[in-house]
């Protein structure tokens, strides 16, 4: 029996999952909601490093691994490729496609946190959709901006914070109510493609407003690579039935 170890935490890797049978194991980090109505095992939480994805490779047996993580979760993509290098395990990914400007976008890149912070400077009501980074900065704010931050994480905010809770997928409608609420006038994002978080940039196009947009990590080669959801479990189905 061929066992596939997929890593998830994405939608993407959520759709994947559906489909595999019992045999097989999805494993996430821990920080979003944990699935409980899966065929396929569910394990959660961090191998520990290289070693410890090496070792588990091993301990169970696993034949392929499906890289579906975030496409910014680097390092666990990263710890995917040299783990499966030493246990000789072919490694699929699965990486959305860039989202690419439109007429009338005004996109402003950064490579890390100190570009963006010089980026949002001329601004007062910044969007930060970047997770959780944000929240580690909260005591950078300026006296001249109030930010709003959306991400996975319940936190009380401060006088020039206010943090969202939320989780995608986000429609046009709300989109827009949350710019006119907060009063938006950038927004901060990752280059996360895909359909779910999309609608954001649709407003700020809409209200000819920048978007600062934080460049996507480099990440590793893999045997096989993969668009979207859909062709990697195709692809799946093939490989597990072929003989
Ligand atoms: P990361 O920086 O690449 O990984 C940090 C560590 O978390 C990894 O070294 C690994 O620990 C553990 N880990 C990450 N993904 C895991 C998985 N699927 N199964 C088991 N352990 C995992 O990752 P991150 O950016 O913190 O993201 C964490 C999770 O959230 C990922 O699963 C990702 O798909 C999801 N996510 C991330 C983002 C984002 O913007 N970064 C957005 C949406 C969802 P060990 O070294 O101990 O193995």
């Amino acid at each position: 029996m061929k066992r596939v170890l997929l890593l998830g935490g994405t939608g993407d890797a959520l759709a994947i999952a559906r489909d595999l049978p019992a045999a097989h194991v999805y494993s996430l980090a821990g920080l979003a909601r944990v699935p409980g109505d899966l065929a396929c095992a569910v394990r959660v939480g961090g191998f520990g490093g290289v070693d410890g994805l090496t070792r588990y490779l091993r301990a169970e047996h696993i034949a392929l691994v499906v890289d579906a993580t975030h496409p910014y979760a680097a390092q666990m993509s990263r710890h995917a490729h040299d783990a499966c290098a030493l246990a000789g395990v072919p490694l699929w990914a699965v990486r959305r496609p860039e989202w690419q400007p439109q007429p009338g976008d005004d996109w402003r890149d950064a490579a890390g946190w100190t570009e963006i912070v010089e980026r949002i400077a001329p601004f007062h009501r910044p969007l930060f959709t970047l997770g959780r980074e944000a929240l580690g900065h909260l005591h950078e704010v300026p006296a001249s901006q109030h930010w709003t931050v959306r991400c996975l994480e319940a936190h009380p905010g401060h006088a020039r914070a206010t943090i969202i809770d939320a989780r995608g997928p986000f429609d046009l409608d709300g989109e827009r109510a949350l710019f006119d609420a907060a009063g938006v006038d950038v927004v901060v994002s990752k280059n996360s493609g895909g359909r779910a978080t999309e609608a954001k940039l649709v407003v700020a196009r809409e209200r000819g407003l920048p978007v600062v947009m934080l460049a996507r990590p480099a990440l590793p080669e893999s045997d096989q690579s993969f668009d979207d959801a859909a062709s990697a479990r195709d692809a799946l189905q093939h490989w597990l039935t072929r003989p």
